[in-house]
């Protein structure tokens, strides 16, 4: 493992407590598909500069260090915080898409998809190298390309509210892998464009006290049954903040309170505050207001019925997704990723030719158990 401390530069005192708080982990499953990769770490935490989910791999060009995607923080209330924060900068709107976050990377002769906390996974790795295109990388070999995967066809984030049946991926930064530094968002589009990269929407660019034009692109997106905004200087010198529209806070309670059990308490309780000074900020009275209360009310309720309804039923809940592989190989590998990172799955085959077709089924043991408890008379606690 000395080669971690190498690579993140660390001075013997600092590689001791990165073992002392055990926070490296295996960052993939070793098999002939990452040919290029040797071996690979990543930060579960955060640790000194570098970020949760850095990755650092032993490659066939050798070490390589690809930083953790950086959190970005989210504004209540636009005014006064896109101001207070952004001060005179110009800020560039982009929707924010709602999928999961993948970081592109090129070693050897092929390109790698690490997901959010730092593994590479096989199943977005395979549809990187058919979506991506990789002469990027020959330009710009230090960099990654950050991009949001969105569709039905996701295991991490299935939505179909964008009408991708399969899944893409949607380029929002393009950083320097082993620094995290990003180019800022004129460079960012004039690379897109030469390559061919689709990339999440640059909406508007603004000045950080339009609120006026802000509110207007938010409910704009509201409407659609879009997620949201994240904001940027558009020199990327500031850090991003982010806003989320209200259907995407009910959207995600929706999602918590079918698997109640499995979704912290912290994740209900502030899309709850979101949605407050939400409607506090856009001067809600009367119509309005009743419909944001139905709609949250809702969210909550409605979904959770359902999940009583299935157990009842004598059902498991379980979040079921369709995948397409390219290979039995790619699906049996997909399988030993799924156990790496622990999740509890099941996994019928619809077909195998011509290409792997099943159904993932995410097994929500915590909530069908409690559920199955109450309806036999047990407590809450
Ligand atoms: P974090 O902020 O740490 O990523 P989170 O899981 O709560 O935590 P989100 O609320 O989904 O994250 O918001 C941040 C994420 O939004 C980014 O990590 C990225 O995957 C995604 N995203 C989608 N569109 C964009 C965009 N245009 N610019 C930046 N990020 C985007
Ligand atoms: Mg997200």
């Amino acid at each position: 493992m000395n080669f971690i401390a190498d690579a993140l530069n660390l001075s013997t005192s600092a590689a001791s407590r990165l073992e002392e708080r055990n926070i490296i982990r295996r960052a993939f499953v070793k098999h002939p598909f990452f040919s290029d990769i040797f071996e690979a770490y990543r930060l579960d935490k955060k640790f000194g500069q570098y970020e949760e989910g850095t990755v650092v791999l032993k490659t066939v060009d050798g070490l390589k260090v690809v930083r953790g995607f950086p959190k970005i923080r989210r504004i209540l209330t636009l005014d006064p915080a896109l101001k207070r924060h952004f001060g005179e900068r110009i800020i560039a709107v982009e929707e924010k898409m709602n999928g999961y976050n993948v970081r592109v990377i090129k070693a050897g002769e092929n390109i790698y998809a690490i997901t959010r906390r730092g593994i590479l996974c096989p199943y977005t790795t395979e549809k990187a190298r058919k979506l991506v295109n990789q002469e990027f990388f020959e330009e710009f070999p230090d960099y990654m390309l950050c991009c949001e995967a969105v569709g039905e066809e996701s295991p991490y984030v299935p939505t179909d509210l964008y009408g991708i049946r399969n899944l893409e991926f949607f380029l929002f930064d393009i950083r320097k892998s082993e620094t995290n530094e990003a180019l800022d968002i004129e460079t960012k589009e004039e690379i897109a464009s030469d390559f061919k990269l689709k990339m999440a929407p640059v909406l508007s660019r603004i000045s950080s006290d339009n609120v006026e034009a802000v509110r207007d692109i938010v409910e704009e997106l509201n409407s659609k049954k879009r997620e949201g905004v994240v904001f940027k200087d558009i020199e990327m010198r500031v850090d991003p903040l982010k806003y989320t529209t209200s259907f995407a806070n009910c959207n995600d309670l929706r999602y918590a309170f079918r698997y109640f059990n499995e979704y912290g308490r912290d994740f209900m309780l502030s899309r709850i505050v979101r949605e407050a000074f939400q409607s506090f900020e856009f001067g809600e009275t009367g119509k309005e207001l009743e419909q944001r209360c139905l709609r949250l009310g809702s969210s909550i309720l409605l979904p959770l019925i359902e999940s009583i309804r299935e157990v009842k039923g004598g059902a498991t809940i379980c979040e079921r997704v369709r995948l397409r592989f390219e290979s039995v190989e790619t699906l049996e590998l997909f399988k030993e990723h799924l156990r790496l990172l622990g999740i509890d799955f099941r996994l019928e085959v619809e077909r195998t030719e011509p290409e792997v077709v099943v159904v993932l089924g995410r097994v929500m043991r915590g909530t069908t158990d409690k559920i199955t408890g109450i309806l036999r008379g047990a407590l809450w606690r």
